[in-house]
């Protein structure tokens, strides 16, 4: 450990500038007085991998054909002459002709035998000796020349798809054969999907060499730089973590506005309290370098960055001399703003009550799963209902289950959503069960549990807490409907919840309490012959039971994806209504508007409460444009809060007396992109 005061644990704000070769003539101190201006404290700027920025003495490391002098140290100078700090920008995952000719060994082959070139670049193998040696000489020799403040490694890993979007195919190369050989006593999968029986190990193969990768690196650069900050994409070994915020034009419709939002939740839910930042990307996508985001959009980005608690970041292609310079000046400005504000900002911690389950394994598995091409929609289901529902929430990542405090983790909430979480270990279902055991409610969907974390089926459901014990039927392509009872939920002129898709038939336990029924599938035609008739039998679409101090809920469909796909507030409602007979959110607000909203909190800064609203109002699907100021929105804060004041509108706010369920109200002012109340609390 580093110990206090490293300065990536304060606020920060990051331009990342990826330099052209041609860009070698730039002036230092005038980008370095640039970026100042322009409300950054932190350059990202090049060193070395594919191409040295710098007179590199290794042979193999191509040199920038336009360099002249040492661009990378005289950048640093100038950085640390203006006060900022500078990240060296390594990219380790490729070389250039001159290397591969020497040792094409090193380099990733697929099975037909071809090279993963680009333009006059290669693919390093993970497993190759670029990866495993010379890669960390470039690195070596980059870290005794400068004193970098921090590292930044693009694209290492496992990159089979170039910048294209072209899959070019697993790398076979004799290193890969071998080590996978040692790892699993088998042959590489032929096929790169599950119905090859050796794609789960490659899977687990890759998962292991990349965080090998990963600690090798970051060890070298300690060796020789421990007050060095590695930054890191999550996984692995580092110091802080940049996570990546940018359109891919090829992804399916509907627009995901959420992105940044879900990257900092799932940084703040995988990272140990260690910073992130989700780095806006100015361009649309990857064959558009140049053509700029709307600033509507960097600003709804940064606004869920800051109500997720992640630091900011901002990455544009050359410098900031952009050809569509519109939302320079907006990014600009808000870097300022955060620069006055970000004590507020910065190094705090969520104060949800409600959390949704990131199932990575299930992610990765999804293939492995009867509901995998569900899975994705069906989670942003459950993402969107918590958000729109303004239910402040966080997300509790399986990648942290294996950690000796991951019971401490679940039990800082309430309710814990599993959205179709598929892939469970048996460690996960026993810390969840314990959770219920000891007063948390469970919320799962769909698959919940029906395989273990490496996507093979399991004979029962894996968490012994459900309402449920065995599969009967899974029965898919059901056009039907969910029946609510007048008595059942609050549904006062809703008796009808449309179903299509999935319904897992399992067989109750029998302490399980059953409410809403699934009908029997009615014709759709003609019309004379349509009508909803009562089930012969019940058959639940909720199924409750209590366990130990707690209780699980079960629904054996996914009103989540259906809410994704169709944004029915039945669904949603449905969600909410169980969520919120177990669990009262600190905070609530009031108003018209599609708005986020977060509550934070600083430890060790006495009483600072930080009510987030994230305003959604300018994104109209894949267009993000101006917002409508969200004006008489109104919010409840269930704790003795004294004044207060808006960071972004300026004023005070002032909260009334506390009501009947315990919540203060204040009137907020107009919420534009966003706003962050601060409230301070009374001592208790
Ligand atoms: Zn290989």
């Amino acid at each position: 450990m580093l110990g206090q005061g490293v300065w990536w644990e304060e606020p920060y704000r990051i331009v990342q500038t990826n330099l052209r070769l041609i860009d070698a003539s730039l002036d230092p101190g005038a980008l370095a007085c640039r970026v100042r201006a322009f409300g950054a404290s932190v350059i990202t700027f090049n060193v070395g991998g594919i191409y040295a920025f710098y007179p590199t003495e290794l042979p193999l490391h191509a040199r920038n054909p336009h360099l002249a002098g040492d661009l990378t140290g005289e950048m640093l100078a100038a950085a640390h002459g203006e006060g900022l700090r500078m990240i060296g920008r390594f990219d380790l995952s490729k070389g250039t002709r001159v290397a591969y000719e020497a040792h094409p060994e090193w380099f990733v082959h697929n099975a037909a035998g071809e090279p993963q070139e680009y333009n006059g670049t290669y693919q390093a193998c993970v497993n190759g000796g670029w990866a495993g040696d010379y890669a960390l000489r470039i690195l070596r020799e980059g870290l005794e020349r400068y004193d970098l403040d921090g590292v930044f490694f693009n694209m290492t890993g496992y990159q089979p798809v170039d910048y294209s979007g072209r899959h070019r195919g697993m790398c076979h190369c004799a290193n890969c054969k071998a080590a996978f050989a040692d790892m699993f006593a088998r042959d590489l999968p032929e096929r790169e999907d599950f119905s090859d029986p050796a794609f789960a190990d490659y899977l687990l193969f890759k998962r292991r060499t990349s965080k090998a990768a990963a600690r090798r690196i970051y060890e070298t650069v300690k060796a020789l730089r421990p007050r060095t900050g590695v930054m890191g994409n999550g996984r692995g070994s580092f110091d802080f973590m940049r996570l990546e915020i940018q359109r891919e034009v090829s992804r399916p419709a509907p627009e995901w506005p959420h992105q940044p939002g879900e990257l900092a939740r799932w940084g703040a839910a995988i990272g140990r309290g260690k910073a992130y930042s989700c780095a806006s990307t100015n361009f649309l996508d990857f064959p558009w370098r140049y053509a700029s985001e709307t600033p509507h959009n960097h600003l709804l980005r940064f606004g869920q960055t800051i109500a997720n608690g992640g630091q900011i970041d901002f990455y544009l292609l050359g410098l900031l001399d952009q050809p569509n310079s519109a939302p320079l000046q907006p990014v600009s400005d808000f870097l300022h703003w955060h620069a006055a504000h970000g004590e507020h900002l910065t190094g705090t911690r969520s104060l949800a009550r409600v959390a949704l389950y990131h199932s990575n394994a299930s992610e990765v598995h999804a293939g492995a799963t009867r509901t995998g091409k569900e899975r994705k929609n069906a989670f942003r289901g459950a993402y969107r209902l918590l958000l729109e529902g303004r239910v402040p929430f966080d997300f509790v990542s399986d990648e942290r289950m294996a950690d000796e405090d991951a019971a401490e983790l679940l039990a800082a909430y309430d309710v814990i959503v599993l959205s179709d979480a598929a892939c469970l270990s048996d460690r996960e279902a026993d810390l969840l069960d314990a959770f219920v055991e000891q007063g948390g409610t469970i919320i799962a969907t769909g698959e919940a549990g029906l395989y273990d974390e490496r996507g093979r089926p399991r004979p029962g459901y894996a968490l012994e807490c459900l309402p449920v014990s065995r599969l009967v039927e899974a029965e898919s392509g059901l056009e039907t409907s969910v029946m609510v009872a007048p008595d059942e939920l609050a549904f006062p002129e809703t008796r009808l919840l449309h179903l299509d898709g999935w319904f897992f038939h399992a067989e109750a336990k029998p302490d399980a309490e059953a409410s809403l029924t699934l009908l029997p599938t009615p014709n759709y035609g003609p019309p004379e012959l349509c009508f909803v008739e009562a089930p012969a039998g019940r058959v639940p679409a909720v199924l409750s039971r209590r366990h130990g101090k707690g209780r699980a809920i079960y629904l054996p469909w996914l009103p989540e994806w259906l809410y994704f796909r169709d944004g029915m507030p039945e669904h949603r409602e449905l969600m909410l209504q169980l969520i919120g007979q177990a669990s009262q959110p600190l905070v609530r607000v009031e108003g018209a508007g599609p708005v986020e909203v977060t509550v934070r909190r600083k430890p060790g800064a006495g009483g600072e409460l930080v009510v987030h609203l994230v305003n959604y109002a300018g994104q109209r699907q894949s267009a993000y444009e101006e917002p409508p100021a969200l004006h008489g929105l109104r919010l409840g804060v269930r704790a003795d809060v004294g004044q207060g004041r808006a960071l972004v509108g300026g004023g005070a706010v002032k909260p009334g007396a506390r009501d009947a369920q315990g919540y203060a109200w204040l009137e907020v002012p107009a919420v534009k992109h966003f706003e962050a109340i601060l409230l301070q609390m009374a001592e208790a």
